[in-house]
Parts: structure tokens; C-alpha cells; sequence
């Protein structure tokens, strides 16, 4: 183990796009900011589909290099395989490359003055009274050791840090599964729900380029089982030559977490389960939270106070935020899970029949759902309730 200890203001625990953020905007505030990183590339084997809503690249600065397709066009397929089509006026979402996506916010982050370690896997976090240890194992082998005024862990849904610092971490979770297939796209984006393919949740086909579709679903079910039956049922042809090696998995965190934050630590972006729980995205919260988090921390550093008492304003402002969107998405999902094919159709009849698209026209908005789910609630009462029953 190194002895010389190396003095940062900030260690940020995870190089996705919710540490890269939070590093870049305390750089570019003039702390001394060190990201440590398990992999040895950016972005390396991320397992996501890229869906991010059309406002991200302003909202967040980004540079929309990484965008492989615009998504304009949606087909929702029913359990007994009745359509929906969806057609926006423009482009509302963008699949990205996440490698290059996550390379952006590297670079940035790295241009404001960022000190980025890859292959370093933190294995232990130690809060003293005056600063915090991070121990690290570098390319698997030899220790090494950091020192800083705060940590932030934004290690997606790795939870060993958390656990072992007393902090909050999510007991819910989607199991996601994902491929990418040779197949002729169109310019629809398919989504399908139904017990067979998705229970729980919903499966989907996205293209990102003139061959190639992203394939994935997410469920409360087997999801190796289900990925089985979406291929065999819509892609037969492909059964055979589906590699095992292939084929990713991935939890996806669900739920509203307590406590993201304590002495001298903040919890960042799946790491504190700031994902959608309608659709799983976490991209775009762990962003806006990363926001939140370094405009707490700015202000700590100028106190001088990293107290977990100082550092709570952090966890009032995200749920301020995010708090209603979080449950509401979480209900109505286990509501709809709950219902069975049949009970799937009916609903999907009342949708296709009455009225419902237009308020998806009026209220829909890519990263925040409540107000529309609270509208379909509102129109839907009455005939909710007769199919439930
Ligand atoms: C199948 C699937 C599809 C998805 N599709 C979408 C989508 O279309 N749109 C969307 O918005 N979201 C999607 N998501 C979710 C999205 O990928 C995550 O929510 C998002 O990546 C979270 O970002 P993050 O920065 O918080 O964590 P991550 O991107 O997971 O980054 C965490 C980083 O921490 C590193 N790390 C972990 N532990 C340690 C450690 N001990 N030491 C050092 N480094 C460590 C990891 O290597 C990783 O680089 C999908 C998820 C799945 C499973």
C-alpha cells in the first residue's frame, strides 16, 4: 500500500453520467475534484438502452455527438397483439451511444480540471472527524489510498459503499435484460406489455441504426424466461443465432430511498435510486440530482461545514424535486402489474377508444409522468375500477 496520502476537496466513487457530472460542476467551481473509476474506459460495456428525452443536451450542456436515432414514432403492442401507434409532431427522444455519451461528460469533466483513475475499484470508505480514506484496488492488485473533505457515491447499483456507511439503499428492483439484433429497423420504437413477455413491466425494440435494434425488457419475472418468449414470439428467425455472450443483464433500482446523504458523504444517481419508475430511465435524474448535490456541496465548502446536519439540504431538494414522480410511477406501475392479459386489453380498448392519446399530446412529457398518470387516473376512474374488479 502507498503511503503518501493524495488530498483532494471531493472523491466521487463511479465515472457514469451522474459522478462525471457532479465532478464537473465542482471543478468548474474551482474544487480539486479525483473520480475513481472500476473500469478501464469510460462508459466500458454499459448496459442501457440510451433513451434520454430531447431537452437533456440543453438542459445539462451536452453535446449531441453521441445520438444514434431520433425516436419520433411509437407502436404500443397489446397482449393479444392489438397496436397502438404513437406519432409525435418532432423527434421528443433520442437513442445515444452511452459509451460516447459518458465519454462527453469524461472530457468535460477532465477540461475543468477533473483528476480521473480508471481501474480503480473503491473497496472501503473511511469517515474520520476531519476528512475521508478511500481505498482503493488498483487494476486488482496493489492498494491505494486518497484523502478528501467529502465523498459522493455514484456507483449505480453497486450498494456495498452504502451499506457498509449505514446509508439508505433501495430493497426494490427491476431485473433488466437487453441485446442488440441484426434486424431491418423501421422508424418505430416497439413497446410491449403483457404477462408473457413483461410482467410487471413492458419489453421493447429500439433501432439505433440501418441493421441493428436494441432488444430488451424489464420485469418482476424471470427475465431470461421472458426474453426467451419476446424472441420466439416477434423474431423467430433470430432464436438460433442469439448468443448467450450477448445477451446483458442489469438491476434497475426502484423506490424512494432515505438517507442519501451523512458526514461528509452524498449518495448520487442510482446509487440513491433516482430513476424513473415508470420506465426505469435514470439517466436524466441522476443528472438533475448531480446538480443538486454540487450546488449543496459549493456552498458547504464556502462554510466550511460537511456535517450531515449541512448536508441534508441535499436530500430536501431532490426530493422536492423528484419525491411525487418517484411513487406515483412506483403505484401505477405495481397497479398495472397486478392486472392480468385481459384485464391489459381492456385497458389498452379504453385507451386506443377514448380520447386518451390527446392527453398524452397535452400532458406527456418525456422525463416526468405524474401529471399525466394522475390525468389518465382522473378520465379512467370508473372503468379502472370495473376492470380491476
Ligand atoms: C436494460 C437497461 C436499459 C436501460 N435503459 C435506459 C434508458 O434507455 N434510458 C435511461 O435513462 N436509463 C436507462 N437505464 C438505466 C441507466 O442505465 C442507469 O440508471 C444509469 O446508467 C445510472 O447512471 P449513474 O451514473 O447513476 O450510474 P452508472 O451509469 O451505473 O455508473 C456507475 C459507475 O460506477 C462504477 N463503480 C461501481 N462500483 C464502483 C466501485 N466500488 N469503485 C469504483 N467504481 C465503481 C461503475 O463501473 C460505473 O461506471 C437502463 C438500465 C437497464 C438495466
Amino acid at each position: 500500500m502507498s503511503n503518501r496520502y493524495k488530498m483532494f476537496d471531493v472523491i466521487v466513487i463511479g465515472a457514469g453520467p451522474s459522478g462525471l457530472n457532479t465532478a464537473r460542476r465542482l471543478a468548474e467551481n474551482g474544487l480539486k475534484v479525483l473520480v475513481l473509476e472500476k473500469k478501464s474506459e469510460i462508459g466500458e460495456h454499459v448496459i442501457c438502452t440510451g433513451i434520454v428525452g430531447k431537452d437533456i443536451f440543453k438542459r445539462f450542456s451536452l453535446s449531441k455527438n453521441s445520438i444514434l436515432k431520433e425516436i419520433r414514432k411509437v407502436k404500443v403492442i397489446s397482449p393479444f397483439m392489438n397496436y397502438l401507434n404513437y406519432e409525435h409532431p418532432d423527434s421528443f427522444a433520442y437513442v445515444v451511444d452511452r459509451k460516447k455519451f459518458d465519454g462527453y461528460l469524461g472530457e468535460k469533466a477532465h477540461s475543468k480540471g477533473v483528476k480521473i483513475e480508471l481501474n480503480s475499484k473503491v473497496k472501503d470508505i473511511i469517515i474520520n472527524k476531519n476528512s475521508v480514506e478511500v481505498i482503493t484496488k488498483k487494476n486488482g492488485k496493489y492498494k491505494e489510498k486518497y484523502l478528501s473533505q467529502l465523498v459522493i457515491i455514484a456507483t449505480g447499483v453497486n450498494y456495498k459503499l452504502q451499506k457498509k456507511l449505514g446509508l439508505g439503499f433501495p430493497n426494490n428492483f427491476l431485473k433488466g435484460i437487453q441485446a442488440e439484433l441484426n434486424i431491418k429497423d423501421g422508424e418505430y420504437t416497439h413497446v410491449f406489455i403483457g404477462r408473457d413477455v413483461a410482467p410487471g413491466a413492458f419489453a421493447w425494440v429500439v433501432p439505433i441504426g440501418k441493421e441493428t435494434v436494441r432488444v430488451g425488457l424489464m420485469t418482476e419475472g424471470n427475465p431470461k424466461e421472458c426474453f426467451r418468449r419476446l424472441i420466439e414470439k416477434f423474431f423467430p428467425d433470430k432464436i438460433r443465432s442469439l448468443k448467450k455472450e450477448r445477451i446483458q443483464f442489469k438491476p434497475i433500482a426502484q423506490g424512494l430511498i432515505s438517507k442519501t446523504y451523512g458526514n461528509r458523504v452524498l449518495t448520487v444517481g442510482e446509487a440513491a435510486a433516482q430513476v424513473k419508475t415508470t420506465t426505469g430511465g435514470g439517466i436524466y435524474y441522476g443528472l438533475l440530482c448531480s446538480e443538486f448535490a454540487s450546488q449543496v456541496i459549493l456552498k458547504r465548502f464556502n462554510e466550511g461545514d460537511f456535517s450531515e446536519r449541512a448536508l441534508s439540504e441535499y436530500e430536501k431538494l431532490w426530493k422536492k424535486a423528484l419525491k411525487k414522480e418517484i411513487l406515483i410511477g412506483y403505484y401505477a406501475r405495481k397497479l398495472c402489474g397486478k392486472l392480468n392479459d385481459s384485464q391489459i386489453e381492456n385497458l389498452f380498448k379504453i385507451i386506443q377508444s377514448d380520447g386518451i392519446l390527446p392527453l398524452v399530446k397535452d400532458k406527456g412529457d418525456f422525463d416526468w409522468h405524474s401529471d399525466l398518470l394522475l390525468a389518465f387516473l382522473k378520465k379512467l376512474s370508473f372503468r379502472l375500477i370495473k376492470i380491476i374488479k
